[in-house]
């Protein structure tokens, strides 16, 4: 391939004028817009080459000397990059919480890219910065339901923010747990705060040992990111145990008070709206109740679950949301919003004051900079994918595909369960849940002798992963997998599959496809043999 030539005149062409019609380049452009789906399926042969093939196309670790056509780098990158990509468009891909976006996006995000705008300060952002606090005022509203005088007076208000954009919820959880954390040690007439004098100071001042937060075992592990980088350390992430999937009020408000009889103080109570692995939902309302005897901040993570809040017939599975102090949405994950827009809201939007940051150059006192109040800097207009799908979509929109998502996830449920061989080990509640493949045999015995359970459990996990990773690598379809303690095997953690129904192109067939791709795959394994033989 020959380079092109250095010269400032190449540059500036680079900066300014596309190459010819018929370039590479422009080819794909013309693919994508046409049929995203069609190109993806074309391009993308997902597990055709291993992990350890990929890695020699990208095994040169020299800085290119010469520049190249952009047109020869468009061909490379769609043999060694867009060939051996994730089809995440697949209707079969539904292992996990990324999946096919509304074609819209891609105009649109060609759009962003071509304005590059800079949300952390004004003077890069101008409209989009008030576009940004009116989808964070629109995000609130559907959690708080405050009134439309408070809307007025804090949505572009220079000296409160009602929320913060941010890349995604692992930093929505950490920023709500910093305000958390900000406010639970507070500027006296002795102490200048954490903010200025630090954790040390602040727990000497206000006499704690430790200080920690209390969520089930379900939890993202976004929450120990949030607790070690908060100075509290990992080991003050008390995760309590959860058989029935979800927090239980009574074992949180005990916990709670033990720690803190013991001289700490708990920062928050996590409750979760659609856990990670299982899609449960934890008791808002009572957890709500419990942070408040505890003196504590409530945080939900409804990161998955919040879009929830669209629908009018299952958003009462939040009930309680509205006491939250603070709230994650994700609205890359059931919004279908490309990734990288994720979102904390504030009950009270004086919140953001714990930790409003002022620069001389930027975020100046009395400026609408939103930066003064978000862990990141620069920061890119994603918040114009969020606000054109609400538009685009609309809150009816929004509640079919939510909607549709959970009464699939609910026929699908009920297939595995009618399914002789399968077995399933978490229902939905929301779109996601769990189960495994259980032969008919066995799953009789597992069930009425509790006392050989345990040892079939050992061999039905191991049954589970050989499936699950034949079956990624085969290649056309994908379910993920967990390891779940499971209240009806007496708390012992078993090994399952984990399906998340995101895509609304995925149909009836392709979940029975999938079924009977597993089915096949696990009557090849010894494992299977050996079960089947054994319990006849
Ligand atoms: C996805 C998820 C997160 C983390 O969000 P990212 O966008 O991946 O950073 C946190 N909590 C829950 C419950 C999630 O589902």
């Amino acid at each position: 391939m020959a380079g092109a030539e250095v010269s400032l005149e190449h540059l500036y062409r680079v900066f300014t004028k596309p190459e010819g019609k018929d370039s590479k380049l422009a080819q794909i452009e013309q693919h994508l817009s046409d049929n995203l789906a069609d190109f993806l399926s074309q391009h993308v042969v997902t597990k055709v080459n291993s992990l350890e093939q990929i890695e020699r196309s990208f095994a040169k670790f020299a800085v290119p000397e010469k520049p190249e056509f952009v047109t020869d780098h468009a061909e490379s990158l769609l043999t060694t990059l867009v060939a051996n990509s994730v089809n995440t468009y697949s209707p079969t891909f539904i292992g996990h919480m990324t999946s096919a976006l509304p074609y819209f996006h891609l105009p649109l995000a060609k759009l962003l890219v071509g304005l590059n705008q800079n949300l952390v300060k004004i003077e890069t952002s101008k409209a989009f910065t008030p576009l940004e606090r009116q989808v964070l005022g629109m995000m609130h509203e559907l959690i708080f339901k405050q009134s439309s005088d408070f809307y007025k007076t804090y949505l572009h208000s220079a000296s409160y923010a009602l929320g913060a954009f941010c890349s995604g919820g692992t930093i929505a959880n950490i920023t709500a747990l910093w305000i958390a954390r900000n406010k639970a040690l507070p500027a006296n007439a002795q102490f200048k705060g954490v903010f200025q004098e630090g954790m040390a100071a602040g727990m000497m001042h206000y006499g704690y040992k430790r200080m920690g937060i209390i969520s089930s075992k379900r939890g993202h592990y976004s929450l120990s990111k949030a607790v070690d980088l908060l100075g509290l350390g990992r080991q003050q992430m008390i995760t309590l145990d959860c058989p029935t999937q979800q927090l239980s009020p009574e074992k949180a408000l005990a916990a709670g008070k033990q720690y803190q009889q013991d001289g700490n103080k708990v920062l928050s109570i996590v409750g979760i709206a659609g856990t990670t692995e299982t899609g449960h939902i934890d008791p808002l309302d009572e957890l709500a109740d419990v942070a408040k005897e505890l003196g504590c901040h409530f945080h939900v993570d409804a990161a998955w679950g919040g879009a929830t809040l669209f629908s009018k017939k299952y958003s009462k599975l939040l009930k309680g949301i509205e006491k939250a102090d603070s709230v994650t949405i994700d609205a890359h994950k059931q919004m279908y919003v490309p990734m990288g827009a994720g979102m904390v809201l504030f009950k009270d939007p004086n919140d953001s004051n714990a930790v409003r940051h002022h620069a001389q150059y930027i975020l100046r006192a009395g400026s609408k900079d939103l930066g003064a109040t978000t862990i990141e800097g620069s920061r890119n207009g994603m918040a114009m994918m969020v606000y054109s799908s609400l538009h685009i979509l609309g809150r009816q929109g929004y509640e079919l595909l939510i909607d549709q998502s959970i009464q699939k996830a609910n026929l699908f449920a009920n297939m595995i369960d009618e399914h002789a061989d399968f077995e399933l080990v978490t229902s939905p509640t929301l779109s996601i849940f769990t189960y495994r493949l259980n032969p008919k045999s066995v799953q009789h015995k597992c069930m009425a002798q509790p006392q050989i359970a345990h040892a079939l459990n050992n061999e039905l996990d191991k049954l589970t992963v050989s499936v699950q990773k034949r079956q990624r690598e085969a290649g056309k379809s994908f379910v993920s997998r967990t390891r779940l303690q499971i209240e009806k095997y007496a708390e012992q953690s078993i090994t399952v599959f984990r399906v998340v129904l995101a895509n609304p192109l995925t149909t009836e067939s392709d979940l029975q496809n999938i079924l009977d791709e597993q089915l096949e795959i696990a009557q090849e394994t010894k494992t299977w043999h050996k079960l089947t033989k054994k319990n006849k």
